[in-house]
């Protein structure tokens, strides 16, 4: 067997060879015990296997090891902006309900899956009535691709109606990058307009595009910058008026949910992604889950099948009118939706609007932290409180130190915690885009803070130091460019023991 220290271990090779002896094993089978042979002729047997040979302990400690190389919410503050990293109750993974569902299939007679639907159901309703919608389909399994089917329902309203000529959809520059990813591959031209001074949509440069042509416009409100776009209703009027639909990226719900409403704001389309807001696990965790939702005639192109209820009981409808079919094989990711359920059901109303407060507060004290730190600002309506998020800007850090965003982002690593978003929205030079979710404490807050402040204050005097951490993590640095790319790129393992020493 392949006997190899992890200094030399490839991305491609598991670690656990370096474990693996001939002749190791983790459990013993004897001959009697041994049924494979009596099932499986002796010709299609495989004498040899190349998996790795090791002891029971030797798979602990390499689970151990590998989740010790990662990060997560349960390990220490994860303020990625855009992300909502929020705690997921340990509940939902020992809910009995969710450990039950995990035997079932979806093949199953309705009969034997009511309370499921039952629970579905509700669900829906709740989540309608969170953002002012009148239907929704589980069906995407993530964000992005319930914006895909967004805006296929779009394309094939206006199709429907014989406008075929609306070929456009009107996103603006501070849009997440799904957005006009979602848009082109729905067919769609994309027509980008400028955010104004503000950070908001600049109403002069969407009267300036609007035509004809236009199918809709995408938008998410609080926009990325965390700032809540106060002339909504003015850009519902302007967009409606031409005939155009308007789509609300719901990814981060959790600088508005319980106060206000997609759908009071003029949304036709809204999407919500289960996996950040509503607190199912994502990134390593997942699998996620996004859910569709329409009011008016919207409603009627939503992907099939909805779950709906006659007196016989609840069961999977596929008779929408104009549907845009089915996008994904079977119901959804259904287990993400019920730790969704469980969510809200221990919240309540009340809860839900106090999340969003929290939240909201978590990250204007943060603000309140880091304003006036040199070299540090916060681009566009600098006196205006944010929402969920806030993206700072160390352009200036970067012209007198050459220190950059990316440089505080890798340093902050040996700080013990989760670095923010970085370079993104575009629109803002060096950014870092930070959201503190209600689940963070006012300590791990103050603590970020000042992480921040002493990474800065080391780059104006030892920039050297900051350009060459981290120190303390198992992987360093690491080649942006060829870690963007597929190829045998081989980084450099760091020696575990290092870990630790400071932390
Ligand atoms: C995360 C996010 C998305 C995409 O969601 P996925 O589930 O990752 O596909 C879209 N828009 C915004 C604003 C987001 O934050």
């Amino acid at each position: 067997m392949i006997k190899k220290g992890f200094h030399q271990a490839k991305w491609d090779e598991p670690l656990i060879y370096y474990y693996s002896r001939k002749g190791k094993q983790g459990f013993y089978i004897s001959e009697e015990d041994n049924l494979i042979s009596k099932f499986i002729p002796d010709k299609m047997l495989r004498k040899e296997l190349e998996l790795p040979s090791v002891s029971e302990i030797d798979v602990v400690r390499h689970f151990t090891r590998l989740s010790q190389m990662n990060w997560g919410v349960d390990l220490g503050t994860y303020p990625l902006g855009s992300c909502t990293m929020k705690y997921n109750p340990k509940f939902n993974e020992y809910n009995p309900v969710i450990t039950k569902l995990r035997k079932i299939h979806p093949n199953q007679p309705l009969s034997t899956v009511q309370g499921i639907l039952k629970i579905l159901y509700k669900l829906e309703k709740w989540l309608c009535e969170i953002t002012g919608m009148e239907r929704a389909s589980f069906q995407p399994a993530a964000g992005a691709h319930a914006e895909l089917a967004g805006v296929l329902m779009m394309r094939k309203y206006h199709f429907i109606r014989g406008e075929k000529e609306r070929v456009e959809i009107i996103i603006p520059d501070s849009a997440h990058g799904t957005n006009p990813a979602s848009a082109s591959m729905g067919g769609f031209k994309v027509v980008t307009i400028p955010s104004n001074n503000d950070g908001l949509v600049d109403i002069e440069a969407l009267k300036m595009v609007i035509s004809n042509k236009t199918a809709g416009i995408m938008l998410t409100n609080p926009n990325t910058l965390g700032l809540f776009e106060r002339n909504i209703k003015e850009i519902a009027e302007i967009v409606h008026e031409k005939g155009g639909l308007l789509y609300y990226d719901g990814a981060n719900l959790n600088g508005i949910m319980g106060i206000v409403r997609p759908g009071d704001m003029g949304f036709d389309i809204v999407h919500l992604n289960i996996h950040k807001t509503f607190s199912s696990p994502h990134g390593g965790g997942g699998p996620g889950a996004g859910v569709i939702l329409a009011r008016g005639d919207l409603v009627n192109y939503l992907p099939v099948p909805l779950v709906n209820k006659n007196s016989k009981g609840y069961y999977w409808d596929y008779n929408v009118k104009y549907t845009i079919g089915r996008i994904r094989a079977f119901y959804g990711n259904i287990i993400p939706l019920i730790k969704a359920y469980y969510y809200l059901l221990a919240l309540s109303g009340k809860g839900i609007r106090y999340v969003t407060n929290i939240a909201v507060l978590n990250t204007n004290y943060f603000i309140s932290l880091i304003r006036g730190i040199r070299g540090l600002s916060i681009p566009y309506s600098v006196n205006i409180p944010r929402k969920h998020e806030v993206v700072v800007s160390v352009k200036k850090l970067y012209n007198e130190t050459g220190i950059s965003a990316l440089d505080i982002a890798k340093s902050l690593l040996d700080s013990g915690v989760h670095p923010p978003t970085i370079y993104f929205p575009l629109i803002v030079k060096e950014s870092l885009m930070i959201e503190f979710t209600e689940s963070e404490s006012k300590e791990d807050i103050e603590k970020y803070a000042e992480s921040i402040k002493n990474i800065i204050r080391q780059a104006y005097h030892e920039k050297e130091k900051v350009k060459s951490n981290p120190k303390y993590t198992s992987i360093g640095r690491i080649d942006e460019v060829k870690a963007n790319r597929p190829s045998s790129y081989i980084p450099s393992y760091r020696v575990f023991l290092k870990r630790g020493k400071k932390l």
